[in-house]
C-alpha cells in the first residue's frame, strides 16, 4: 500500500493496534448507541445506555412510550428528538422481524438507501450501522477524519459522499479495514490529533503538514 489513505491506515494500525469496535455488548445496542451519540460524546451515551440497559432488546424497547424512552435517554442530550428517532428506527427494523440476518440480505446500496429514509438517520449514523451492525464495507466520514485529513494537508471534498468515495477509491473493499479505520481515526483524534494537537510522538508526523 503506497497511496495516502492506506499509508495513514497502516501507520495508525501499527501504532494503536486493533480497536475491537464498536463498544457495545450486542448489535442492537450498537445501533441504538449510534443514534444516541449524535451531537454528543460517548461518555453521555454510556450514561444513557446504563439507564436503558434493562430495555435493550427490541421487544422491550418497543413497549416503551416515546416519553418514557426520552426520560431514560435524557443524559445523551436532545432526548425528545432522539426518542422519536429511535422509535422511527424500531418501526423500520420491525419490518425485518428485528432480525439482523434478514437485513443483512440486502445489498449495501439498497440497505443504505433504506437507512437514510428513516427519520433522523443521517449518512454518518447510517454508515456506522452499515459497518458495525450489518457488516458492509464503507468508509465513515466524521469530524475526526475531516480534521485529521485537513491537518495532514489533504484538500478533501466538503460533500460527504465525495469525501467517502475518494478514500474508498484507494482502499480494498474489505470490511475489517473500514471497521478498524474509523475506530483508529477516532482514537487518534482523542490521543494525538486533538483540538489542541499533541504532535510530539504522533505516528503520522512524518507525513503530516501540521496544517493547524
Ligand atoms: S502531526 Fe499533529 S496535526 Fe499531524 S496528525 Fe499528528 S497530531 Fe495531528
Amino acid at each position: 500500500m503506497t497511496s495516502i489513505y492506506p499509508l495513514i491506515f497502516d501507520k495508525l494500525y501499527t501504532y494503536y493496534g486493533p480497536q475491537y469496535w464498536w463498544p457495545a455488548d450486542t448489535t442492537f445496542e450498537m445501533m441504538i448507541g449510534a443514534i444516541l451519540v449524535q451531537n454528543t460524546n460517548w461518555h453521555n451515551v454510556e450514561k444513557a445506555l446504563t439507564r436503558l440497559r434493562p430495555f435493550l432488546q427490541p421487544n422491550q424497547l418497543e413497549r416503551l412510550e416515546t416519553d418514557e424512552l426520552a426520560q431514560l435517554i435524557r443524559p445523551s442530550g436532545f432526548y425528545n428528538v432522539k426518542a422519536k428517532r429511535i422509535k422511527a428506527f424500531m418501526q423500520w427494523f420491525k419490518k425485518y422481524d428485528y432480525k439482523i440476518e434478514k437485513v443483512n440480505q440486502l445489498d449495501l446500496k439498497t440497505l443504505r438507501r433504506e437507512l437514510l429514509g428513516i427519520y433522523g438517520i443521517g449518512k454518518e449514523t447510517a454508515d456506522c450501522m452499515l459497518v458495525y451492525a450489518f457488516e458492509k464495507p464503507i468508509f465513515i466520514v466524521d469530524q475526526y477524519c475531516r480534521r485529521l485529513f485537513y491537518r495532514i494537508g489533504l484538500d478533501m471534498p466538503k460533500d460527504y459522499d465525495a469525501f467517502r468515495k475518494l478514500v474508498e477509491s484507494e482502499l480494498p473493499n474489505n470490511l475489517q479495514i473500514y471497521n478498524e479505520f474509523h475506530a483508529l481515526i477516532v482514537e487518534h483524534g482523542k490521543v494525538h490529533c486533538r483540538k489542541n494537537p499533541r504532535c510530539e510522538a504522533c505516528p503520522l508526523i512524518r507525513i503530516c503538514n501540521q496544517r493547524i
